[in-house]
């Protein structure tokens, strides 16, 4: 690939759109475990133009804009972007109510 040549894709932003393989969900539940969405590279999302996916070393950068954009736009509703720590997992256990199992994640 030259430099010289073609759109600088490293800046650019590209229209992405939920994989209709996987419906955005990056893995497909197979037989027995689910798994990694060939026609998304895993990631849940494709090109919205052609629907094909992004070779990996642009996808990152794509998924990067977006999460960066996510968070701020959180940030604007006055809420941390992801919720950490214990004060998280307090208020995820009282969402679910009594008697829920407490997945730790370990
Ligand atoms: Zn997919």
């Amino acid at each position: 690939m030259r430099k010289s040549h073609g759109p600088a894709f490293r800046a650019a932003q590209f229209d992405l759109a939920k994989c209709p393989a996987c419906r955005g969900k990056a893995v497909i539940t197979g037989v027995f475990h689910e798994l990694a969405c060939v026609q998304c590279n895993a990631s849940g999302w494709v090109t919205a133009e052609t629907g094909e996916a992004l070779p990996l070393e642009v996808l990152v950068t794509q998924l990067s804009i977006r999460l960066q954009a996510a968070e701020q736009r959180l940030e604007l509703l006055g809420r941390p972007a992801i919720a950490v720590g214990p004060e998280a997992q307090y208020n995820e256990n009282n969402r679910r109510g009594p008697g829920a199992t407490n997945y730790t994640g370990d």
